[in-house]
């Protein structure tokens, strides 16, 4: 049985079979040293004159070997890496597939290679340990969130992806639809409405590793798809959403990257107009040193304005349109009075000065949800054809409820002391929002388009 290459230090003495790519190649003539690499890590190899097809092998060629793990002489110990105290001493050898040479190196931590060429070969990119360790902390990561959210009594609930356009103030993905021509789904920006249905629907607790879609500009470090872990809860207050989070991130800080000191525990708290006055941004970087990769500050950010005003002198929400607000301007909010002064329950959270999560308590009462769209200058009739299923669900008996979003990619590329998010995406997308591996977007046959019932007026390119 093949065994990882981790697990040789336990195997010294023994007889083993590895499977992996050679990674590193030495032909020394009557002695070949490869360095064989599994997902675990990396062995030395040794093949004696014995084993003639050794000398065939290559860079990345993928083998399997069985040979007995040895312990080096004093003077060979490579202190680099954690197998380099033994060697294995092969006997036989099967070339499993050949390679061609690599288009890219994959041996290096790769910010050395153009991000277009490495996205292009990103089944080899990945092969490279740094991203290999992303993938595998972000595993980790998430996977830590599931029990513990499981531990507390939450169900993950998938929701669909093909889904309705919403407001939630990015651009929708529109997918057409072949069966209702001329109608479109739109990929939804968040599972907002869909969560809080999910809590009318009476099972209190949810949660999701969701998939989100905005269609923006390039814009910083975004991607067109992104993932959030997204969560709901009933019959709860902004504290105890805060209070669930702020232990959610202290245990996986602990667990999986115990090496990592958190600055300020409980995380401190700033009402917006402190953030603003202090730090002028509302998600500040509190790090007392900021050279430190190790050092985690955390901050919640609460009070925000519920609405801002548009470039064309309308109101429109700072954060989210179901947000309700805190609950001493319900009054206003319902008269749709003092509107700059309305308050939300937003609650943001930042780490190292980038926002990594929000939430809000939501309107379970249908008439604050319905002044929330009079304000943003929504006629009644629009309201009721856009939001017409939430005001329903609202009023039938909808418990108070409210819940969060964090951003995943984000978080794990902080952890990770990654400079952005596509560092921690298996196949992420340039910031041009294209994928240089598949070729997507792509251009589509007229057949396609028939079928969808679509002409393409003019293309841009
Ligand atoms: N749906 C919100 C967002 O994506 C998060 C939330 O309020 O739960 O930002």
């Amino acid at each position: 049985m093949r065994i990882q290459i981790s697990d040789i230090i336990k195997n010294e003495g023994r007889e083993v079979e590895l499977a992996g790519w050679v990674h590193a190649r030495r032909d020394h003539g009557k002695l070949v040293f490869i360095d064989l690499r599994d997902r675990s890590g990396i062995v030395q190899v040794v093949f004696g004159p014995g084993v003639k097809e050794a000398s065939e092998l290559r860079l990345e060629y993928v083998i399997r070997v069985k040979g007995e793990v040895k312990k080096r002489p004093e003077n060979m110990i490579n202190d680099k890496i954690p197998t380099g105290r033994h060697e294995v001493s092969a006997k036989e050898l099967e070339i499993l597939n050949a390679s061609v040479a690599m288009p890219i190196s994959v041996d290096t931590d790769g910010y050395e290679i153009s991000e277009e060429t490495r996205l292009k070969y990103r089944y080899l990119d990945l092969r490279r340990e740094r991203l290999t360790k992303n993938i595998v902390s972000r595993h980790k990561i998430i996977k830590y969130i599931r029990d513990f959210m499981d531990e507390r009594g939450f169900l993950e609930i998938e929701t669909p992806n093909l889904s309705k356009s919403t407001p939630e103030g990015a651009r929708d993905y529109l997918v057409p639809s072949r069966l209702w021509q001329g109608k479109f789904y739109a990929l939804p920006q968040s599972p907002q409405q869909y969560k809080q249905l999910l809590m009318v629907a009476g099972l209190e607790k949810y949660f999701q590793i969701a998939r989100c879609f905005r269609d923006e500009d390039t814009r910083g470090d975004r991607q067109p798809e992104f993932t959030q872990l997204d969560m709901e809860m009933s019959f709860v207050e902004r504290e105890d959403v805060m209070k669930l989070n702020e232990e959610l991130l202290i245990n996986i800080v602990k667990s999986v990257y115990p090496e990592k000191k958190i600055q300020e525990i409980p995380f401190p708290r700033l009402s917006y107009k402190e953030a603003m006055e202090k730090y002028k941004t509302d998600r500040p970087d509190l790090r007392t040193d900021k050279n430190d990769p190790n050092l985690l500050a955390f901050c919640w950010v609460i009070d925000f304005p519920f609405f801002e005003k548009t470039d064309d002198d309308k109101w429109t929400f700072t954060h989210n349109p179901f947000s309700a607000p805190k609950p001493e301007f319900m009054d206003d909010l319902l008269a749709q009075k003092n509107i700059a002064e309305i308050l939300t329950t937003q609650y943001d959270v930042a780490l190292n000065g980038l926002e990594i999560g929000g939430g809000s308590i939501r309107n379970h009462n249908p008439e604050a949800l319905k002044s929330v769209f009079r304000v943003m200058g929504y006629e009644d009739q629009e309201i009721v054809g856009k939001f017409g299923h939430m005001l329903e669900a609202l009023g039938s008996g909808a418990p108070p409820h409210g819940g969060i979003a964090w951003g995943l990619d984000r978080f794990v590329s902080l952890l990770q002391n990654e400079p952005n998010i596509r560092e921690v995406i298996a196949f992420p997308k340039t910031g041009e929002g294209y994928d240089p591996m598949m070729g997507s977007p792509s251009e589509v046959g007229k057949k396609q388009l028939d079928e969808l019932g679509l002409e393409i007026k003019k293309s841009k390119k």
